[in-house]
């Protein structure tokens, strides 16, 4: 079974064929959010494509035992081991308990997975509730040498660990400059790239969130939970691990070390990254705090559906610039493939070679390094696919769909924006005028730029009009 799935492993920084420990059974961890606010929309890019990974395995027939955590304690503001823990900054913000917004946002954050029909894990671990599993990996590890407790804190030794800099491809020199630019040297360090397992009241006098420890009244590190949840959850080997493209550095690097550190083998064998959703000014991220939400796109007439089809039209790895013109073509091109599929004549009987035929190739898209373009193309060929009777497409779509979740197969119609409907609207109107000034070079430009966006103009004796391309 999916012995020829195809991954792109981020430890390797090669396309490898997937093979899972237990052949039947996938172990798969999936780093969850910092509960402090919103996820953003980028966030969201991340956990569809881990669904979608997750969905397609199981359709090649894995059973996929998926994990998540919940991060709602010890991920300070800076990703090095300053500043302040980012869930009593929310809470301090907003004047609520950490515990408050902690759960605002933990449920905030399931209505967004249930929104973009994102299967919810079937281990959701909150990092709050571990403690016990954090103390105990860190004995284990200080006993072995792997850490060290100095000046009120429990450092990770990175000397110690075995292949460091593999997963980031950051080499030492260049660790020591950033750990020297970004704060002054720290003497209780052995390594300036020391990473701490367990702080103590000493350094945080004001923090909340705080439990009994062997070296005092503290909280973990960030990076110790999600070792922790996996390890308590799915054992000491894991298949795949995902999450966003940031998360390389420090936070798998850093789970890689311990991990390891604390089982003495090799921990996971496929470690899956997702590119970064961006916006016109860079990255999206939530420090930067005005950033797009899924109820905001909801407000501006976007259905959560249209952001999933949207994202499943460009590669997991290959960066995507929101826009509103795109998302414009995803809305009215979801309304449309749902028009067809849903006007489908569902009598007559199933053409069993032809079904098997595009279940195979839809397989052999997902198995390439999860191409999703490449799936939605296979809808839109079978929808083509003159030899094919009515009822054997929609099967084949709806079976499709327990990948994509699109609800390809409810009519529903996407509103396409009216703001944008009024842009073109406007270009249009600026052609008209340049071709009534005889230049032709202008209208031509605004044409083309149209047609680049994915709009097409109309000429008609009764005036201009325009079509979204599929
Ligand atoms: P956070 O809640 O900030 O810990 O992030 C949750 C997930 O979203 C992590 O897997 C991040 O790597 C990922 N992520 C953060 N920013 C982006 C972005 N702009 N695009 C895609 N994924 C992101
Ligand atoms: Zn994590």
């Amino acid at each position: 079974m999916g012995d020829n799935v195809k991954l792109y492993n981020s430890l390797t920084r090669c396309v490898e064929d997937f093979v899972s420990i237990d052949p039947k059974i996938v172990k798969m961890y999936t780093c969850g959010p910092t509960v402090y606010g919103y996820a953003h929309i980028g966030n969201l890019r991340t956990y569809i494509f881990e669904d979608v990974l997750q969905k397609g395995l199981e359709y090649l027939g894995y059973d996929v035992k998926r994990c998540m955590n919940i991060t709602d304690v010890g991920h300070l503001t800076s990703d090095s081991d300053t500043g302040e823990d980012k869930m009593e900054k929310g809470a301090r913000l907003e004047g609520k308990t950490v515990y408050e917004i902690a759960d605002f946002y933990t449920k905030a954050f399931f209505q967004d997975l249930e929104l973009l029909n994102i299967k919810k894990p079937a281990i959701i671990a909150k990092a709050s509730e571990h403690i016990d599993t954090y103390i105990q990996m860190i004995e284990k590890m200080i006993r072995d040498g792997y850490a060290y407790f100095s000046n009120g804190n429990v450092y990770f030794d990175i000397s110690k660990a075995h292949h460091y800099y593999q997963l980031s491809g950051k080499n030492p020199d260049e660790l020591m400059i950033g750990a020297r630019d970004s704060v002054e040297e720290d003497q209780s360090k052995k390594n300036q790239a020391d990473f701490v397992l367990w702080f103590t009241l000493s350094k945080f006098e004001n923090h909340i969130m705080k439990w009994d420890s062997p070296w005092g009244v503290g909280y973990p590190g960030w990076h110790i939970e999600c070792s922790g949840i996996a390890s308590k959850y799915l054992g000491e080997y894991l298949d795949i691990h995902c999450g966003g493209i940031d998360n390389i550095f420090p936070h798998h690097t850093n789970e890689i070390a311990q991990s390891e550190a604390y089982f003495g083998h090799k921990w996971c064998n496929y470690w899956c990254h997702g590119a970064h959703l961006n916006d016109q000014s860079g990255k999206m991220s939530k420090s930067k705090g005005d950033t797009l939400t899924l109820s905001k796109l909801q407000s501006e007439g976007y259905s959560p559906l249209v952001y999933r089809y949207f994202c499943l039209n460009s590669h997991y790895r290959s960066q995507l610039v929101f826009r509103k013109e795109a998302m414009d073509i995803a809305a009215h091109s979801l309304t449309k493939l749902r028009n067809k599929v849903t006007k489908l004549d569902q009598s007559g009987k199933l053409l069993d070679e032809q079904f098997q035929f595009y279940v195979l190739k839809f397989k052999e898209a997902f198995s390439h390094d999860i191409n999703t373009s490449q799936m939605l193309t296979i809808v839109y060929d079978v929808l083509k696919d003159g030899d094919l009777n009515d009822l054997t497409k929609y099967q084949l779509i709806k079976d499709f769909d327990r990948v994509l979740s699109l609800n390809l197969t409810v009519e529903m119609d996407e509103v396409i924006n009216d703001e944008i409907n009024q842009e073109i609207l406007e270009k249009i109107e600026q052609r008209n005028q340049a071709k009534k000034d005889k230049d032709f070079l202008l209208a031509d430009k605004i044409r083309d730029e149209l047609l680049s966006k994915g709009i097409q103009l109309i000429d008609t004796r009764e005036g201009t009009t325009y079509e979204i391309m599929d």
